[in-house]
């Protein structure tokens, strides 16, 4: 399928009439969503929220764990918590707490202003987990949690923190939570993520620190609230050999711990990690494993090491949350300008004489076709070689030499489109030479910055054209004034987009798989703030946009960024009223245009 969608689009869209439809009752594209949000005069990038997809996600969590629980007599219970650092925004958070409820999914939180999102929206009876570092004040915010009635688990990280909950439970009288310990495990993660284990982790008490630790929680009768044992490898786990590794280890840690005597113990925490494909190109797949594999993995490892050690089978929680929130969110953004825009043929200027060579270049163009395009390629590259020759020694002036460029372009061009279906090394070494560079409306500091802190690639496609051959070779540029905000075009991975006069038509690029983890981590470099976000749902007879938050205006991006916004409208008034214009008309027309801009955001409005 066309830019590796049966490869990285789990059935969630499907091309038809050349468009990218969303896989769901009325199946609208993603265009016709697009060009409703365009309609009320909302421009520059867009990122579209897709519920159903997180209904979908949270379905097939719990019911791949809940078959394999079955299907291996396991006697233990599956539970889930939403690790909030992955999305913290509302419209995505409410979707997940509304639509869990039934199978009393909750929330998971590694700071404070997390755990007050989590003790808000987790309703009474579903858990909550806390996992990061802890201060005293965290740690009371777990005990009004408790209090409130919340099934909080606090994670401790390190003993100073057992000792911090020892201290808040001696000095007040409300309930005390939870309390989990997450392990340091000698089997590390993989992948960019993979810090999160191995003995040099950042997190996680050692097998030392865990026997102190139970000591402690004994000697302050406190052994009783110990109920979790916890670890977590790394996000992004693209294989499965580490993960089975940890859960012996965490496996045969419980194990142990639980024919020490505690008691209360009686769940086993695998963290998160589940990874997304986000390749486009079957060679470059990242994942080795399947949902089906590796619930079957969980149950099955933690079934064998219980039952050898005869210890009951402990209840399973997973805070996975790029499996979760990634396929929601969909990142629209139109092309502005392809950089060889230039080289139109409508931009020729042939003179009453031309050169010879010129006029070989004009037949060549004219003349080309499928039998004769490679070798009139080599002529047309000959040609412009000894065109630019000729135009250092001042014998062709610079009309002919734009004349020649156009028309060369032009030749490659057809030559590559005549050619698509047998191209041999030559030509693709051209066409990755001449790439074509195509300036898109959006910050890629600011909507996939994944890809430029890791390189991770976000599988990309047009809306639209999907019947049409694609044959150029793309790099993508974004509005920043930064280099780095360039996706190069990759020949062991490359990117073909359409020819098109953007003078006439409109084209988008939709990148996909960005709901996980880039919107909490993009940064408003060049003051390129949050895109239109909208939340589509969509039933049988259309879809509705429930939800809009519009890019934010210039004035209030300066505001948030620590400028007196009014001060600043004010002076660039009171300048403009104090400058000499010919007439009022015109100083009014100019104010009135200076306020509409400031109050519009800041991306780029140029093609509409
Ligand atoms: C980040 C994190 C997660 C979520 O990981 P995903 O790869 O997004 O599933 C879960 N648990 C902990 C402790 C984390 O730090």
């Amino acid at each position: 399928m066309p830019y590796g969608l049966d490869i990285w689009g789990d059935d969630n869209f499907f091309i038809s009439d050349g468009k990218v439809n969303i896989n769901t009752k009325s199946s609208p594209s993603l265009l016709e969503i697009t060009e409703e949000v365009r309609k009320k005069g909302i421009r520059g990038p867009l990122l579209l929220r897709f519920p159903h997809l997180v209904v979908k996600q949270i379905d097939k969590l719990y019911a791949h764990f809940n078959r394999a629980i079955r299907e291996n007599s396991y006697t233990g219970s599956f539970n889930a918590v939403f690790p909030l650092k992955v999305n913290h925004y509302p419209q995505l958070v409410d979707t997940i707490v509304d639509y869990g409820r039934k199978y009393g999914y909750g929330l998971e939180a590694g700071s404070k202003a997390e755990l007050v999102i989590a003790m808000a929206k987790t309703p009474i009876g579903s858990p909550i987990t806390v996992n990061g570092f802890k201060d005293l004040e965290m740690v009371t915010l777990g005990f009004i949690a408790a209090q409130i009635g919340h099934d909080i688990t606090l994670t401790i990280e390190g003993l100073g923190e057992l000792e911090s909950i020892i201290e808040v439970a001696s000095s007040c009288k409300m309930k005390i939570p939870n309390i989990g310990i997450r392990i340091r495990l000698h089997s590390s993660g993989s992948g960019a993520w993979a810090k999160s284990a191995g003995v040099d982790a950042k997190f996680g008490l050692t097998a030392t620190e865990l026997l102190e630790a139970i000591e402690l929680l004994r000697k302050h009768s406190m052994l009783d609230r110990f109920t979790m044992l916890h670890f977590h490898i790394g996000s992004q786990m693209e294989e499965i050999t580490p993960l089975k590794k940890a859960l012996r280890e965490a496996g045969n840690i419980y194990a142990e711990l639980k024919m020490m005597g505690t008691d209360n113990l009686r769940s086993i925490n695998i963290g998160g990690g589940l990874a997304i494909e986000y390749a486009q190109h079957a060679s470059m797949r990242l994942r080795n494993y399947s949902i089906d594999e590796f619930t079957n993995d969980v149950v099955f490892l933690l079934r064998e090491i219980m039952d050898a050690k005869s210890v009951e089978h402990p209840d399973i929680f997973t805070e996975s949350g790029r499996f979760i929130a990634a396929s929601h969110a969909v990142l629209i953004a139109p092309v502005l300008e392809l950089f060889s825009h230039d080289y139109q043929e409508h931009s020729l200027k042939f003179k009453s004489v031309n050169p010879p060579l010129i006029e070989e270049l004009r037949d060549l163009n004219r003349l080309l076709n499928t039998k004769n395009s490679i070798e009139y390629l080599h002529d047309a590259l000959d040609h412009m070689e000894s065109l630019f020759t000729l135009f250092d020694l001042g014998y062709i002036d610079l009309q002919d030499r734009s004349n020649a460029e156009i028309l060369v372009h032009q030749i490659i061009k057809k030559s590559l489109y005549l050619s698509q279906n047998n191209p041999t090394p030559e030509l693709e070494k051209l066409q990755e030479r001449l790439q074509e560079r195509y300036l898109v409306n959006s910050s890629f500091f600011q909507s996939i910055p994944d890809y430029w802190g890791l390189g991770q690639h976000f599988p990309v496609m047009p809306l639209d054209r999907l019947d049409l051959p694609a044959i150029r070779a793309a790099s993508l540029w974004d509005i920043t004034c930064d280099s780095d905000g360039e996706i190069q075009f990759q020949p062991n991975a490359p990117l073909y987009l359409h020819d098109i006069d953007l003078d006439k038509e409109e084209y988008f690029l939709a990148f996909f798989n960005v709901g996980a983890y880039q919107e909490t981590l993009g940064m408003n470099h060049n003051l390129f703030t949050h895109p239109n976000v909208c939340t589509v749902t969509i039933d049988d007879s259309g879809f509705e946009i429930v939800q809009t938050d519009e890019s934010e205006n210039i004035l209030s991006i300066l505001k948030n960024t620590g400028y007196d916004d009014s001060e600043i409208l004010n002076r660039l008034k009171n300048n403009l009223l104090e400058s000499p214009f010919t007439t009022e008309k015109e100083k009014n027309d100019t104010l009135q245009k200076l306020e509409l801009y400031l109050h519009q955001n800041g991306y780029l409005r140029t093609t509409n």
